[in-house]
C-alpha cells in the first residue's frame, strides 16, 4: 500500500517486519538502545513462545509482532497485546451472516470500501485492539482526549517512575513557527540546538535527582537514607517535567482507533504523537488489510469538501478562472483547496 508523501511512515518507527528482536532498537545515529529490561525482555519473549489453542479467529501477520515493542521516539514503544476480528469479522457483521469470520469473497473489499466511504461505521466496531504503549506524558494528554477508548496507567502513586525522558532527536528540534501558532518551522542548529538539548537534559537530570531526594530512594530501589522517611510517591513526582515517560495499556474497538489515527496520524498532529500513530497504523495493515487499503485511500489520502468548496472544483472543470476574491471561501479553506488540487493558490 502506497503512503502519501505527506503521510509518510515516521522514518525512526523500523517496520515491524524488519526482523528485530522483541525489545532491540535498530542503531540511531549509531547509538543502540534498550527499549526493556532484561526481565521485561525475558516476560515478553515468553509472552511471544506461549501457543494457545483457539476456535476464534487469529490473523497470522499480525500474530508474528504479537507482544513486540515496537520503538517510538528515543525510549518509547507500542506492543498489541490482544485484538479480537479480523476483515472478515467487518462483512460478517454487516451481514449479520452465520460465517466463521474466516472465508474472504471477492465482495469483501467492495463492501468494507463502501461501509467506510459512507460512515457506515458500527461493523468496524465489532473489532478490538489493546495496545500497551510507553509515551512521554505531554504526549499522553494529547492522546487521552480521545474518550472513546479503555485507559489504564502506569500508577506513580504505588510505583517509582523510570529515569526516562524524552530528548528530541536533533532533526525535530524546531523553532515555533510563524504561519502556525501550533507548529514547527525551521529545525534549531548549531549552537542554539546544542544549548536546548543541554537545558533539556539537564533539568530532567535536575528534577529526577530531586525526585529521588524527597522520595529517600534511588532508581533502583534502594534507600538513600535509612534515618529519615520519604515523601509519598503520589507527591514526590509533582516536580518531574513532562517529557518523562509513562506507560498504559489502551483499548480501542476499530472504528475509534480509525478515527485516532485519521486526527493524530495526520501531518497537522505534533510530530511526538504521531510518531506513534504510525506505528500503530503499521499494526492496522497487518490486521486488517483490506479496511486499511480503504482508510488510506478515502481518510488519509483523500480530502472533504464543503459545498462551496465542491463548486469552486465544478467551476474549474468547465475551464473558469476562479480566484479567491470570488470564490466565496475565505483565504484559508481556498488554500487548503488549492493544495489539494495541486494548485497555485
Ligand atoms: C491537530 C490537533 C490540534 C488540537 N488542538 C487542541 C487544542 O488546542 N486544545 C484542546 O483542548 N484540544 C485540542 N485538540 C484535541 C481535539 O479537540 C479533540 O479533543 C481530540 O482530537 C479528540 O477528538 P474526538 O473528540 O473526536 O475523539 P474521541 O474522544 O475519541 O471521540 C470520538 C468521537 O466520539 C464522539 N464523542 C465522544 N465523546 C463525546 C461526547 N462527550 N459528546 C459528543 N460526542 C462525543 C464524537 O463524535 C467524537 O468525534 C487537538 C486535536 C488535534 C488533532
Amino acid at each position: 500500500m502506497r503512503m502519501s508523501a505527506s503521510r509518510k511512515s515516521n522514518d525512526d518507527t523500523p517496520r515491524p517486519d524488519s526482523g528485530a528482536e522483541p525489545g532491540a532498537q535498530p542503531p540511531a545515529g549509531g547509538r543502540q538502545r534498550r527499549l526493556l529490561s532484561e526481565a521485561q525482555e525475558a516476560e515478553v519473549r515468553e509472552q511471544r513462545e506461549t501457543r494457545t489453542a483457539t476456535r476464534r479467529v487469529t490473523v497470522p501477520a499480525l500474530e508474528e509482532i504479537l507482544y513486540e515493542p515496537l520503538p517510538v521516539l528515543d525510549h518509547g514503544f507500542v506492543r498489541v497485546v490482544d485484538y479480537m476480528g479480523d476483515d472478515a469479522a467487518i462483512v460478517q457483521a454487516a451481514r449479520v451472516s452465520y460465517g466463521t469470520g474466516t472465508k474472504q469473497t471477492r465482495g469483501d473489499a467492495g463492501l468494507i470500501d463502501y461501509l467506510l466511504r459512507h460512515r457506515h461505521t458500527t461493523p468496524f466496531e465489532m473489532c478490538e485492539i489493546k495496545f500497551h504503549v510507553k509515551l512521554p506524558i505531554f504526549v499522553a494528554r494529547q492522546w487521552i482526549r480521545h474518550r472513546t477508548a479503555n485507559v489504564n496507567e502506569y500508577s506513580a502513586r504505588y510505583s517509582v517512575l523510570d529515569k526516562e525522558f524524552y530528548i528530541p532527536a536533533p532533526e525535530h528540534l524546531a523553532a515555533q513557527s510563524q504561519a502556525n501558532r501550533q507548529g514547527r518551522g525551521e529545525v534549531l542548529e548549531g549552537a542554539q540546538a546544542a544549548r536546548v538539548l543541554e537545558i533539556l537534559r539537564e533539568d530532567s537530570a535536575h528534577t529526577y535527582a530531586h525526585y529521588e531526594e524527597m522520595l529517600n530512594q534511588r532508581e533502583d530501589g534502594s534507600i538513600i537514607d535509612e534515618d529519615r522517611p520519604g515523601l509519598a510517591r503520589e507527591l514526590a513526582r509533582m516536580n518531574l517535567p513532562l517529557n518523562i515517560y509513562t506507560q498504559w495499556y489502551w483499548k480501542c474497538d476499530l472504528h475509534n482507533l480509525l478515527h485516532f489515527l485519521s486526527l493524530r496520524a495526520d501531518p497537522h498532529a505534533q510530530y511526538e504523537i504521531r510518531a506513534y500513530a504510525d506505528a500503530m497504523l503499521e499494526t492496522v495493515k497487518r490486521w486488517v488489510p483490506i479496511t486499511y487499503e480503504s482508510f488510506a485511500k478515502h481518510a488519509m489520502e483523500g480530502v472533504r469538501l464543503s459545498g462551496p468548496a465542491l463548486e469552486i472544483v465544478r467551476r474549474l472543470l468547465a475551464g473558469e478562472a476562479v480566484a479567491q476574491d470570488d470564490s466565496g471561501l475565505s483565504k484559508r479553506e481556498w488554500t487548503e483547496l488549492m493544495v489539494a488540487l495541486g494548485r497555485e493558490s
